[in-house]
């Protein structure tokens, strides 16, 4: 089938880890239609969807102009789709005390103020979405919280398909009344968007946040412990080889290079092709990030995420280890090492089976759906 325009919420210029995910998305996609013409919205800043104004980057000024463009009707990328996709990242949230997914920026404006207004039975996929909790959540909040049950009824049944990426977010969609299959996340396929092989590894790559991810939720975590446990994973894999800190933002370089001041560093702001060649070329990885995770087991290479929250877990979906920052101890360290080198050399033979696997599994639901 052709489709000429797919437009995507996503976002752009922010995380590289959302457009491994999207890139993904695309690489499934082709297998299954051809399109003519892919067009990006910035999920924080909604008016991007009015072509024009990708230059807003601000909430507060897209929540002004927005509205103001819809009822001028001026040309804008979701009523040009003719094929949605909410690609990625955490679509399900819900901490008592805020935040909560219901209050998201994006989807009353894009979807039921634009998208379902006019609706023309054009498709909306919500591919690879997941979860944001504690890391130890057992989803239960969204039981307790009317609005966000709502909003996850709605959502999806806004939706032709639901794919989650990891359990978690499956098991909050179920508490809300629904149900969809949980897959390894997309990013696993980017690389194939752009044929980029693993090549053999110079380097091991770690990753630093502060407390182990974007936020803590009221969580106890010790970030001075967190820091000093960093220094001692450089240190102790300096021993087998060369280990370049991988920063996906300015203040991540700056904040690796405060706590190991000797250590090397990899960055090119918001160039994610760049960032996928550069872990090419790894051994392995031990990081914070869960998508520097993902990319480098999708090229075969094994890797430990250390994480605060629940999306660190879709990383067991590659057969790989999530560890939550506080339970990180010398022997534990000890422990993450010892396995990624006895992986380093049969990951590839792992990941490429599961790459297969998950890919057949995407590219049949997505066929049954465009093809209906
Ligand atoms: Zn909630």
């Amino acid at each position: 089938m052709n489709i000429k325009q797919v437009s995507i919420i996503t976002t752009v210029r922010h995380n590289i880890g959302d457009d491994f995910v999207r890139e993904g998305i695309l690489s499934i996609l082709s297998d299954v239609a051809k399109f003519d013409k892919v067009e990006l919205i910035h999920k924080h800043s909604p008016v991007t969807t009015a072509y024009g104004y990708e230059g807003i980057r601000r909430l507060r000024v897209s929540r002004v102009v927005e509205p103001v463009l819809r009822v001028l009707g001026t040309k804008d990328r979701i009523a040009d789709a003719d094929l949605l996709i909410q690609s990625g990242a955490p679509v399900y949230w819900c901490h008592s005390g805020g935040p909560h997914c219901a209050d998201n920026e994006w989807f009353d404006p894009l979807i039921r103020k634009r998208f379902l207004k006019d609706r023309r039975g054009r498709k909306f996929l919500n591919i690879a979405g997941g979860s944001c909790q504690r890391y130890h959540s057992d989803g239960s909040e969204v039981a307790h919280c009317p609005k966000c049950k709502a909003y996850i009824a709605e959502f999806f049944d806004a939706c032709d398909l639901t794919l989650l990426r990891d359990s978690l977010a499956q098991r909050m969609l179920q508490l809300a009344g629904r149900d969809a299959a949980v897959l390894p996340c997309t990013s696993i396929f980017a690389r194939d968007h752009f044929k980029i092989a693993p090549i053999n590894g110079g380097y091991i790559v770690v990753n630093f946040m502060e407390t182990g991810g974007h936020y803590t939720f009221g969580q106890a975590i010790d970030a001075d412990k967190w820091r000093k446990n960093f220094v001692e994973i450089v240190n102790k894999l300096a021993s087998h080889g060369r280990v370049v800190a991988a920063c996906h933002t300015v203040t991540e370089e700056k904040l690796a290079k405060q706590v190991v001041p000797n250590v090397e560093t990899y960055i090119v702001p918001d160039e994610h092709v760049a960032f996928m060649n550069f872990y090419a070329g790894a051994r392995f990885a031990v990081v914070n990030r869960v998508h520097a995770g993902f990319m480098m087991a999708s090229l075969g290479k094994p890797a430990a995420v250390i994480g605060n929250d629940s999306r660190a877990l879709m990383i067991k979906n590659l057969n790989l280890t999530p560890h939550y920052v506080e339970d990180i101890n010398s022997g534990l360290i000890d422990q993450m090492i010892d396995e990624l080198l006895l992986r380093e050399q049969s990951y590839q033979d792992e990941i490429e089976a599961i790459r297969t696997t998950a890919r057949s599994a995407y590219v049949e639901a997505i066929s049954k759906v465009l093809l209906s």
